[in-house]
């Protein structure tokens, strides 16, 4: 990087931070793009499809991808959080602490490594749908293209059968973690969001009953590359459901919980009725809603699913969801609010449209930066020298997020006098 530069640091590598980062840096600023994760890509790369138009993720994110690999000027750091914020805005000292990635960039992931390595670990980027070696691929659309060992599962130098099979010689076990400071004119926040912990929703059964699962675990049982192949199944014994219940406002606009409407939820769970109808042509379908909210072309998406024969929209709260033990059948209990009678539903899978809460917690910010009483970041550039965007900012949509990590990178410009 040219020391001249006015430099920008990028906290979060989802669609939003490498959005921020690629347009600052092609406006002349040198970035680095911190990610905590072994890949970029954030959420969206978990995506089944995107609302409005149904494609998959790789269509935006490999647009993005396309223009960092072009970009010697965004460096990018994976497995690496921001430690510690020093001085003021123009003059800002910002510590990175990286983690071992323990497989360096000769990898070509060819993946012999995996077909040796005889531990399973949790996959985290399904949500526990599946499992992966400790040695694995963060997921097919990763970020650099390079496998990442999990130090907590691995059986190190003891084992060592990965690095004996792999003839690139990519594999450091005993690579150490580094810590490093750099100086940056400005600092944009772009950490995202992390899905309301659905345990916590008592009345609904998540982690008692097998069947009830979240809107983000759904998104990959319905990704063609997701654990079960794009298609719905029930996970207390693989078969395909009959009858599906989402749960909207898992959590949202309900002040035990999250007092916001996390503004994607109902998008989500009529985009994934569309997908679950493709795959699951005779399944029943019914969405419990409060309000139904989609904007702009989700309106197209919204009549799709009313015009289902086999879907029903019930308005009601859903108070409370229980389980048949003998037979992990399902019974949903909510208030019709149409017809002001009590209704129940019994159904093999349960989907909670859980909503959004901002990564912020213990987040170092520079002095001035403020969160809102729910933790969202509220940008202010010109006091702070720190500019947001994306669902750190506020729960959003892409097209959202995106005109929002443009306007970011414009503020972090002005912020930095570049
Ligand atoms: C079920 C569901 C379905 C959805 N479907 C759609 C859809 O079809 N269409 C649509 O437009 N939107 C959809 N959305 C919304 C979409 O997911 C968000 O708009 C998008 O994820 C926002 O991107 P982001 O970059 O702001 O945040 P994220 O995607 O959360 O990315 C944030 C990144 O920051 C990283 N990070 C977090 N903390 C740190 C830290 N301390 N240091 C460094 N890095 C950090 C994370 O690892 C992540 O890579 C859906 C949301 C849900 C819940």
């Amino acid at each position: 990087m040219d020391p001249g530069r006015k430099t920008l640091v990028v906290i979060g590598g989802g669609m939003s931070g490498m959005t921020v980062a690629l347009e600052a840096a092609e406006a002349g600023m040198a970035v680095h793009l911190v990610e905590a994760g072994p890949s970029l890509g954030g959420r969206v790369a978990a995506l089944a499809r995107y609302f409005p138009k149904m494609c998959p993720p790789t269509c935006g994110i490999e647009i993005n991808y396309r223009r960092l690999r072009r970009n010697p000027d965004v460096v990018v750091h994976t497995l690496t959080r921001v430690t510690a914020v020093a001085g003021t805005p123009g003059a800002f000292e910002v510590t990175l602490r990286t983690e071992p990635r323990r497989v360096n960039g000769r990898c070509t992931a060819c993946g012999e490594c995996v077909a040796v390595c005889p531990v399973e670990r949790p996959d985290d980027f399904n949500h526990g749908l599946a499992k992966t070696r400790a040695i694995y691929l963060p997921h097919a659309m990763s970020y650099p293209m390079t496998y990442v060992i999990d130090g907590t599962s691995c059986k190190g130098a003891e084992c060592g059968e990965c690095v004996k099979t792999c003839r690139y010689g990519a594999i450091d076990l005993g690579e150490a973690a580094t810590t490093r400071t750099v100086h940056a004119h400005a600092i944009a926040v772009a950490t995202g969001w992390t899905p309301y912990d659905a345990t916590r929703l008592t009345n609904l059964g998540f982690g008692r009953f097998q069947n009830v699962v979240t809107n983000v675990m759904m998104e990959r049982m319905l990704a063609e590359d997701g654990p079960t192949g794009g298609k719905p199944v029930c996970p207390s014994d693989g078969r395909t459901p009959a009858r599906i219940a989402f749960v909207q406002c898992a959590g949202s606009r309900d002040r035990n919980h999250l007092p916001y409407c996390s503004a994607v939820c109902c998008g989500a769970s009529l985009k994934e009725a569309i997908i679950v109808r493709e795959a699951a042509p005779d399944c029943e379908m019914a969405i419990f809603y409060i309000d139904r909210r989609v904007m702009g072309r989700n309106e197209e998406v919204l009549a799709k699913v009313e015009a289902d024969p086999k879907t029903r929209l019930v308005r009601g709260k859903v108070a409370q969801v229980s389980e048949d033990p003998a037979t992990h059948a399902l019974r949903v209990t909510a208030e019709d609010t149409a017809t002001g009678t009590r209704s129940e539903w019994e159904a093999d899978l349960v989907v909670l449209a859980t909503g959004m809460v901002p990564n912020t917690e213990g987040l170092p910010l520079p002095s001035g930066c403020a969160l809102d009483e729910f933790g969202f970041v509220v940008p202010d550039g010109e006091t702070t020298g720190t500019v947001a965007a994306g669902c750190v900012v506020r729960p959003a949509v892409m097209t959202q997020c995106m005109q929002e990590a443009t306007g970011a990178a414009i503020q972090a410009l002005i912020t930095a006098g570049a």
